[in-house]
């Protein structure tokens, strides 16, 4: 299958290098792919440029947006949230339409501070506003309730645990979830939450996830809903 990966950052890279090591031919989208190789600092989280990741990944491709989107027959967008819009708009409408966008960015608000706040929230989502911006794609919100390295090897924390998928088209949600199996999640670890509306539940994680992390000092913890005993 052909994957877009739109992002650039430890996201990005972390889902592509993995769909690129399942056989997938990959794309990493980015706003200009001379400006994004020619850097040579870290990034905001003290992650190596991606210069240095792309040399090691050498089957995966780095294209505009637009270009990584029309090359994708699933679309995956881990750019940072407050910016993905623009990010899509970029891709533009017509090379996502039809296809799966899997929507991994949470909508963090830095402007007053650590930790972030979400921007929207409670009302809102960052997923669902990706949906009303582009009709024709067809949106799942997953995986934005861990860190990266979970997302991708789902093994490295110990025990059962969950990922949670939110969209209005039943299709894709399949689609995704078989793609989730391939990373090694396993089918009863995937809960369904609804339509893309529920996207405000998974993104609503995220306060609790930040504070997780300053309490355990790393990212390697999931949350994991444990249903009902067979016969209640
Ligand atoms: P990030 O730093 O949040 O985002 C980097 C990407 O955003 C780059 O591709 C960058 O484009 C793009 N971008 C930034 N400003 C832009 C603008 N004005 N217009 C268009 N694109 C813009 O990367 P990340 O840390 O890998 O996180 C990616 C997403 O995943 C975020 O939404 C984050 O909240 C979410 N997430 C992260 C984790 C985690 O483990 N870190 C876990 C769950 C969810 P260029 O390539 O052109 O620079």
């Amino acid at each position: 299958m052909r994957y877009a990966v739109l992002g650039t950052g430890i996201v990005g890279r972390t889902i592509a290098g993995r769909l690129a090591s399942l056989g997938h031919d990959v794309v990493v989208g980015t706003r200009d792919p001379a400006t994004t190789l020619a850097r040579t600092e870290p990034d905001g989280m003290g992650n190596p440029p991606f210069a240095r990741w792309h040399a090691d990944h050498g089957q995966v491709g780095l294209e505009t947006f637009a270009a990584a989107a029309a090359f994708g027959e699933t679309v995956v967008n881990t750019t940072a949230g407050g910016q993905s819009l623009d990010a899509l708009q970029a891709a533009g409408a017509a090379n996502l339409s039809g296809k799966v966008l899997i929507d991994v960015a949470n909508p963090l608000d830095f402007s007053t501070g650590m930790p972030p706040t979400l921007d929207p929230v409670n009302t809102d989502s960052l997923g669902e506003r990706i949906q009303r911006a582009f009709p024709e794609a067809k949106v799942v919100k997953t995986l934005n309730t861990m860190n990266c390295f979970v997302m991708v090897e789902p093994a490295r924390v110990a025990g059962e645990h969950t990922v949670f998928v939110s969209g209005d088209d039943a299709g894709a949600k399949e689609a995704v979830t078989a793609l989730l199996g391939s990373f090694g999640w396993p089918r009863a670890s995937v809960i369904d939450l609804g339509d893309i509306s529920t996207a405000r539940g998974a993104e609503m994680l995220l306060p609790i996830w930040l504070r997780l992390y300053g309490r355990f000092g790393h990212g390697d913890f999931n949350f994991h809903v444990q249903g009902p005993r067979s016969g209640d």
